[in-house]
């Protein structure tokens, strides 16, 4: 299997190396790195002044789109459109982020289903890949600027307990983008590349990661060995960051000073993160706030956050007992995040695992320029022509209406495995046909079929009920496994398919260029297809939940469904995806009382999770 380098301005195999950025998507902060002159650098921005990239977008009422610090300011005047922490959203369905609701200041649309996540501004609705390929646009654009000259290849972290389907939304953002995207790296694993401890003359090593930011902590621990990095655990918390310590500070000085928190909050909020930082270098802080004089040292700093320290401790602690460690085992701790330059925080790691730690680099950039390092050595391997490790299109089933849905992204090394489970949208079906696919198109009618085949002899059920696992099993050989399984009935059936047979590599390259051509239109279709499945669930389960709910429902009541039915049915027929995705709002809000009131029967209910293609 190749690696085929394409040159997406002219449309071809490319001849020459063309640079790979490597990117760190934050949930609080992102940036772009490159190597120049053998050396990793972040990309700072027109006046030289910061590297980060706040991942904050807003939209203007006109429907302008704001990235970055511009976004930033407008968190205060105008919450509603501006959109923070999308991170915290790809890859999430609404279940997912049940009672997190009031963490975000922009409206999520909850129709409590396993359906993935939009989020409405504006009147309109975005998935998180979308917004996610906003910041990562206002990063090609910034590295562009620096280099003179287009960037089409990035190398994009995650984090390390990142699943399947947040790293194949991250993977849609880059595409959407415009951003081949050569590989994604885990986070932990790009700082320890940037460290150069893959570079050491040592056997194996293990190495802990602890990377705190501004909301999130996370805590890796990889096992290092023929360059090879594998996580041995994960732990953390969604939950904890410097925005605590700033709220701790803030605390403290509200009960000390009898500050009006109300009157103050923001420039409040402002005040207490400048103490915090200025406290990582100094041992006391002093300055004024609307005429108070506030002040701050050291050691009344450190009490106040000690519990949080703690906490990231005992993850730690939890860390090291799943991969079945001990703290002396850890060869090497990375400091990673913003938050890993407050002095406390240095110390107490260090004396966990009693060793020093590597925080020699700027904790914000480590991520970035670790992931520039990963890119260019994938740039280096570009000159081999031939690498056999490596599929080079994705490969997936067709899912209802005629979407791809990818279960091995390209660039997967080989042998893999990877599985995923779906159900059936028709009540009583007994033939389930699994379509197998290739290639980077959302749609299937545009990749290529590798074969089908039908899953026999399925007892009936109910729509939403059937489990069918599908897992795709690809050789060193490069050969498909394609197994299918029912898991209420065990009924099961396996195809083998050679997934390179008869594609020329000029074939392959076409069908990448296209696929980032296309990417932009094949969103808009993907996004009208999904409203439209997700209309047509809805739509069922109206019917079912007036029939079977006569008795607690007013005439009114069912009027109203009745025609908000018809108006979504309508609508279904349309191409406005916008629209379907406003009527299921209103129906949403509209039955969610009730349905509470019915208890026992919630709408869209029976009829969860991604269908496969009847
Ligand atoms: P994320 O990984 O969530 O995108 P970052 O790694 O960019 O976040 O970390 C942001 C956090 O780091 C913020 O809470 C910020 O206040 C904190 N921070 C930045 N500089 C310092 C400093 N000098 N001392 C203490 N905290 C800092
Ligand atoms: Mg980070």
């Amino acid at each position: 299997m190749a690696r085929i380098p394409i040159n997406i301005k002219e449309g071809k195999v490319a001849t020459e190396e063309d640079l790979i950025v490597g990117i760190d998507l934050g949930t609080t902060n992102s940036l772009v790195a490159y190597i120049k002159d053998g050396k990793s650098v972040a990309v700072k921005d027109g006046k030289g002044k910061s590297s980060l990239v706040p991942s904050i977008i807003h939209f203007t009422p006109i429907g302008r789109i704001e990235v970055g610090d511009e976004a930033k300011e407008k968190l205060l005047s105008d919450p509603a459109n501006t959109i923070y922490s999308v991170k915290r959203l790809m890859g999430k369905s609404y279940k997912d982020v049940a009672g997190l609701e009031n963490y975000f200041g922009y409206k999520i649309i909850d129709d409590d289903t396993e359906s993935l996540v939009k989020i409405r501004a504006n009147d309109r609705f975005f998935t998180p890949i979308e917004l996610s390929a906003e910041i990562l646009k206002a990063l090609k654009v910034r590295v562009e600027g620096e280099l003179g000259r287009p960037v089409h290849r990035a190398v994009i972290t995650v984090p390390a307990y990142f699943n399947d389907a947040q790293r194949q939304a991250t993977r849609d953002a880059g595409k959407l983008a415009g951003l081949d995207v050569l590989r994604i790296v885990n986070e932990p694993t790009a700082a320890s590349l940037a460290y150069g401890l893959d570079k050491q003359n040592q056997e194996a090593q293990t190495i802990a990661v602890y990377d705190l930011g501004g909301g999130t902590f996370d805590i890796s621990i990889l096992h290092l060995h023929d360059g090879i990095f594998e996580v041995l655990s994960t732990n953390g918390d969604t939950f904890l960051g410097g925005d605590d310590f700033d709220r701790a500070i803030m605390d403290h000085w509200v009960a000390q000073y009898q500050l009006d928190p109300a009157e103050l909050s923001q420039a409040l909020r402002l005040k207490a993160e400048e103490a915090k930082k200025a406290l990582s270098t100094e041992d006391t802080f002093q300055s004024s706030l609307n005429g108070y004089q506030v002040s701050l040292d050291r050691a009344t700093f450190n009490a106040l956050i000690q519990k949080y320290v703690q906490k990231t401790l005992d993850s730690c602690r939890q860390a090291l007992k799943d991969a079945q460690l001990e703290p002396s085992q850890i060869d090497r701790v990375v400091m990673v995040g913003g938050t890993t330059r407050v002095p406390l925080i240095k110390s107490a790691v260090s004396a966990f695992f009693g060793k020093p730690v590597y925080d020699q680099l700027d904790p914000d950039e480590v991520v970035a320029l670790g992931a520039a390092i990963q890119a260019d050595v994938l740039a280096g391997n570009q000159k081999e022509v031939l690498l056999l490790d490596i599929t080079p299109l994705s490969l997936g089933i067709e899912t209802m209406g005629g979407l791809m849905d990818t279960i091995i992204p390209r660039n997967s090394k080989i042998p893999t495995k990877a599985g995923r489970q779906y159900t059936t949208s028709v009540d009583g079906q007994r033939n389930l046909k699994i379509a197998v696919y290739q290639g980077e198109r959302d749609l299937v009618e545009h990749n290529r079929k590798l074969g089908e085949f039908i899953l026999k002899g399925v007892p009936p059920m109910p729509a939403g009920l059937p489990k069918l696992e599908i897992q795709f099993i690809l050789n060193a050989d490069g050969i498909l496994k394609v197994k299918a399984r029912e898991l209420r009935s065990n009924v099961e059936q396996e195809i083998e398919i050679r997934p390179s047979y008869g594609l020329s590599e000029e074939e392959m390259a076409k069908m990448l260029l296209e696929s980032i051509q296309h990417a932009a239109e094949d969103m808009q279709v993907r996004g009208l297809l999904e409203a439209r499945n997700e209309a047509r669930n809805i739509l069922l389960s109206a019917d079912k939940f007036i029939r079977q709910n006569q008795e607690i429902l007013s005439e009114e009541e069912v009027r109203k469904i009745t025609e908000f039915r018809d108006r979504l049915q309508q609508a279904t027929k349309g191409e406005d995806k916008d629209l379907i995705n406003r009527i299921m709002e209103e129906i949403n809000d509209f039955t969610r009382p009730l349905a509470q009131r019915a208890m026992d029967f919630v709408i869209a209910e029976s009829l969860r999770g991604k269908k496969i293609n009847d």
